[in-house]
């Protein structure tokens, strides 16, 4: 049945898409410092998350000629000083540690001089077993992480920040501020014996938070970044403890990827995490 749901809902996806394409042309993109969300890039696999190599390096191309890739760190230097900005620019996150960063985003990173930040959950390098997939994004085979070792290679690369995913993947809204404590110092320890840093930046579990929440956070880290439910690309930033993320999707290929980061397409994500939150959770 839930299956059933989610193929549906795809499609009608589609159709609101073409409806998005339509208003696009009646709205100008803005400037401003947009983030996006990837997850895993080039596994082969049927989920939205999962991004083609080739188009990844497209869309990596693209950003470039439209705008500026930051870092993280420049991008919160930027809020914290409140320069006016003048044109668009993007900030590429990644989620969970998965391997295929290493293997298939690096490379492409690297190439393209363009900087990004993978937050990384601790339980999942240390228990591959433990996929932290959101079953509401698909149904899916088996995913592996990157290895303590690998990540000490990615942590000396200058282009590459890691971040913290906290360690349990929980949905932090929903545990006592106690467990959130607990959970953060757990994956800082973890951080700290293999790979001697402190992340400075955060990604909430699932994208989620709340106001208790971002309190706590606040208190271990000078960012956190949360899914935008609304799908409406930034045009500035107001809270550095819930900055929106524009989910990057596999059926949105190139086209609809260039109308996401102009501000121009969110009518569909509003529509599928109203069928997600609704039916598939
Ligand atoms: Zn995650």
């Amino acid at each position: 049945m839930r299956q059933r749901i989610y193929s549906i809902s795809m499609n009608l996806r589609i159709i609101i898409k073409f409806i998005g394409l339509t208003l696009s042309f009646y709205k100008k993109s803005k400037p401003g410092i947009y983030f996006l969300m990837y997850h895993s890039i080039g596994e082969k696999i049927n989920l939205e998350i999962d991004i083609d190599s080739s188009l990844f390096k497209k869309q990596i191309g693209y950003l470039q000629s439209r705008g500026e890739i930051i870092s993280i760190d420049t991008a919160s230097k930027m809020i914290e000083e409140k320069i006016s900005l003048t044109k668009q620019y993007f900030v590429i996150t990644f989620d969970d540690g998965y391997k295929n960063f290493y293997l298939n985003a690096l490379p492409i990173l690297e190439n393209h001089n363009a900087p990004a930040i993978i937050y990384i959950n601790t339980s999942f390098i240390e228990h591959p077993e433990m996929i932290p997939i959101d079953p509401r994004v698909g149904f899916t085979k088996k995913m592996h992480p990157m290895s303590w070792k690998i990540i000490n290679k990615i942590k000396d690369n200058s282009l590459i920040t890691i971040g913290c995913h906290g360690h349990l993947h929980k949905e932090l809204p929903t545990i006592s501020s106690a467990n959130i404590e607990k959970d953060i110092k757990k994956s800082l320890s973890i951080f700290q014996a293999k790979l001697g840093i402190q992340p400075e930046h955060f990604c909430y579990p699932r994208g989620m938070s709340n106001q208790r929440v971002e309190n706590l956070i606040a208190s271990f880290f000078i960012s956190s970044v949360i899914t935008s439910f609304h799908g409406k690309p930034l045009e500035c930033i107001k809270n550095n403890y819930a900055i929106e993320r524009i989910p990057v999707l596999k059926s949105d290929g190139l086209l609809w990827f260039k109308l996401r980061v102009s501000s121009k397409l969110y009518l569909d994500i509003l529509f599928f995490n109203f069928i997600s939150k609704k039916f598939l959770r």
